[in-house]
């Protein structure tokens, strides 16, 4: 049976990398967006030219209506829904948090760990056995900078990526009796335009050449461990938190 999955964030980056990838095994994909149609509708065309199908699916994961909106709209498409990539994610320009101001936090801490709780309890709702569903894998991303805080620079973010961290311990007691793993992937210095959004464009580049493997990763590098721990060959690996970042 062909596999459903929704992936949040999917239009660009370490999301669409991993699009890609299910795509090239036959998915059928959720390509949730917030702002980017185009690149979501790139992202879709890659996932068709790859052998797998796509829907598009605009939303806001800070938003409760537009979640359970996504969700529905998954399954209105594919009829099913066997796992939730947790993937979207936010990014302010560095400063000490001295100077950050309320609306950077709230909207951050909104995107980063609201919306990552918000799209996990209606995964768990969906897929749940004892709620009707066939159990599932939910795969959480978290960061580097939940292990490395991230002084002067964005310790809201890291924060952020802390709580994503034991959300994934605790979910997977949790759900692991309803037949859903859940995992987290933590990142490093990876190349997208994430960077640019905090106002460091080759902030990857010139952190990564630091990195012990002495370079930045690649999108289709994380997707490679997220696909891993969606896949069947990690069917005994739950509340496992991944490092994909070249030794940082
Ligand atoms: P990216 O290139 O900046 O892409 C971000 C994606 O998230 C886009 O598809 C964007 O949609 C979507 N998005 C942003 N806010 C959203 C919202 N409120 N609702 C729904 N979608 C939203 O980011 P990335 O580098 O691929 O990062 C993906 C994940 O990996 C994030 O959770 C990030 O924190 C984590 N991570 C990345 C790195 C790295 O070095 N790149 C390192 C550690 C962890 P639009 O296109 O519509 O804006």
């Amino acid at each position: 049976m062909t596999k459903v999955v929704l992936i949040t964030g999917a239009s660009r980056g370490i999301g669409r990398a991993t699009a890609r990838l299910l795509g090239a095994r036959g998915w059928s994909v959720g390509v949730n967006y917030a702002n980017n149609e185009a690149a979501a509708h790139e992202t879709a065309a890659e996932v068709g030219r790859a052998g797998g199908h796509a829907r598009v699916i605009k939303g806001d994961v800070a938003s409760e209506a537009d979640v359970i909106g996504m969700f529905d709209a998954v399954i209105h498409a594919f009829g099913r829904i066997d796992a939730l990539v947790n993937n979207a994610g936010i990014v302010a320009p560095g400063m000490p948090l001295a100077d950050m101001d309320v609306a950077r936090l709230q909207r951050m801490f909104d995107v980063n760990v609201l919306g990552a709780y918000l799209c996990a309890r209606e995964a768990a709702r969906r897929m749940s056995k004892d709620r009707g569903g066939e159990g599932g894998v939910i795969v959480n991303l978290s960061s580097a900078a939940a292990r490395l805080g991230a002084p002067n620079e964005y310790v809201d973010y890291a924060g952020s990526k802390g709580a994503i961290d034991t959300m994934t311990l605790g979910l997977a007691k949790e759900l692991g009796p309803q037949g859903i793993r859940v995992n987290a992937v933590r990142p490093g210095l990876i190349d997208t335009e994430i960077h640019a959004s905090g106002g460091r464009p080759d902030r990857a580049a010139v952190l990564g050449s630091q990195t012990p493997l002495g370079r930045p990763g690649s999108a289709d590098e994380v997707a490679e461990g997220i696909v891993w721990l969606l896949s069947d060959a990690a069917s005994y690996v739950t509340g496992a938190v991944l490092d994909v970042a070249g030794g940082r």
